[in-house]
């Protein structure tokens, strides 16, 4: 089997058959499914919920976690290409699967007990349950470290109070995985029934960026969590990081996926665009624009593919993830703009698709880390010298 798509250095080969047949399952299931409503959800600004038990059913959510809990397990080649072929869709789409999969599922998967394990990773995993992670809040973006939200010990578990904002899934979720300062000012992880009594996710309306996906607050008012639900093998802010190191991971192939699908709109539009007499395509203006696309798009594609190659070995580096999702980001961000000036006019138009992952890219170029935030971690990695505070 060939790597469909963009494959301009044929690097078919570096992928297992079942790696390439699930990009073959999943690039079919969008094209036909999900390709043909995503712009209306993104107008009205709602979110695919019927297609969150098909996700599970073709093994989506946390693909590439243990069979034994429900999973796939699949390699994080395989878990690449999903996101490359969602974001290819739409950058909300891929942000739902990658919530679910590294931002709730992983947590559990690697820091919590086997109750915890047994309880929610099969239902997470054929989507079930649907859940959403509590990070951010109003005060603490990228300095996650101060946050006011707290866990204060009482008879059988913990009361919660505090507030999150910009949390992605929120308001459909039915589990919360909450980061919160215990009495002594330790991070810990809790699962939150989002049924619990005190506990509100109001969505937040008027975004311009993934507007297929829902973002909510999350609001603690004296939410009661029982001991069992706290995470048990994790404090401090390497936990809420590792799961992120997961999705950032993710992100990096996905934004591969929007860049080559406006790469790929361009082109097309390039060759047949007729001005002063021929095609635009055979201007070197465009031309120039079009080669500048398919060079990163293809640099980006073999720097996922090496990191995913090191995350299958275990040899990965946080700081590598950085790399990836700092680059592949930014020349999806680039990418758009060109895409949208070969278009001309019709660039701005919703007939095309430029403008939805132009908007959509805003978001993730800011979440997961900021394009700052990932210079300055390399920028320390590299120089033994932290910039960041
Ligand atoms: C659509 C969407 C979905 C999201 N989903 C989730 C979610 O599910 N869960 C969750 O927990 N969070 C989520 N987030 C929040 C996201 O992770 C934060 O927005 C991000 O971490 C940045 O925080 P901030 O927006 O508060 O920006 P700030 O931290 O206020 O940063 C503002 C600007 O200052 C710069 N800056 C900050 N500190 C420094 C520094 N030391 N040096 C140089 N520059 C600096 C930043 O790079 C940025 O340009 C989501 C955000 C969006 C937009």
């Amino acid at each position: 089997m060939k790597l469909l798509g963009l494959d301009y250095t044929d690097i078919s080969h570096a992928f297992s058959e079942e790696e390439l047949m699930v990009q073959k399952t999943v690039r079919e299931f969008v094209d036909s499914e999900l390709a043909p409503v995503i712009d209306d959800h993104f107008r009205e600004g709602s979110f695919p919920f019927d297609f969150v038990k098909k996700f599970g059913e073709l093994g989506l959510l946390g693909i590439n976690l243990p069979t034994e809990y429900g999973c796939a397990g699949m390699s994080n080649l395989a878990y690449g290409l999903v996101c490359q072929e969602l974001e290819r869709c739409d950058s909300g789409i891929r942000s739902f699967v990658s919530v679910q999969g590294s931002l709730v599922m992983y947590p559990i998967f690697a820091f919590g007990s086997d109750d915890q394990k047994n309880k929610y990773l099969p239902a997470l995993a054929s989507g079930e349950m649907i859940g959403c992670f509590g990070l951010t809040e109003p005060d603490y973006g990228s300095n996650p470290s101060g946050m006011i939200t707290r866990a204060t010990k009482t008879t059988g578990g913990y009361l919660l109070n505090g507030a999150k904002m910009w949390i992605t899934n929120g308001s459909i979720a039915h589990l919360a995985v909450v980061w919160a300062k215990t009495e002594d000012g330790k991070i810990h992880g809790f699962l939150v029934d989002t049924a619990s009594e005190g506990f509100s996710a109001p969505m937040m309306k008027n975004k311009w960026s993934l507007r297929a996906s829902i973002t909510s607050e999350l609001i603690f008012n004296q939410v009661f969590v029982p001991e069992e639900n706290m995470l048990p093998s994790v404090s401090g802010l390497k936990g809420p990081l590792s799961c992120l190191n997961q999705a950032r991971y993710g992100i990096g192939w996905g934004t591969l996926g929007a860049a080559m699908a406006m790469y790929e709109t361009a082109l097309n539009y390039a060759k047949t665009r007729i001005q002063f007499d021929r095609p635009i395509a055979g201007f070197q203006l465009t031309q120039e624009k079009l080669v500048w696309m398919l060079t990163e798009i293809t640099k980006a594609q073999l720097l996922a593919l090496q990191v995913g190659k090191n995350k299958d070995s275990g040899t990965l580096r946080h700081q590598q993830v950085s790399m990836l999702k700092r680059n592949n980001t930014w020349v999806a961000r680039e990418c758009a703009k060109l895409a949208r000036e070969i278009l001309g006019a019709n660039g701005i138009s919703g007939e095309y698709p430029i403008m939805r992952h132009l908007m959509n890219i805003e978001s993730v170029y800011t979440y997961e880390g900021t394009h700052d935030m990932h210079t300055l971690i390399m920028g320390e990695d590299i120089t033994g010298t932290s910039a960041i505070r």
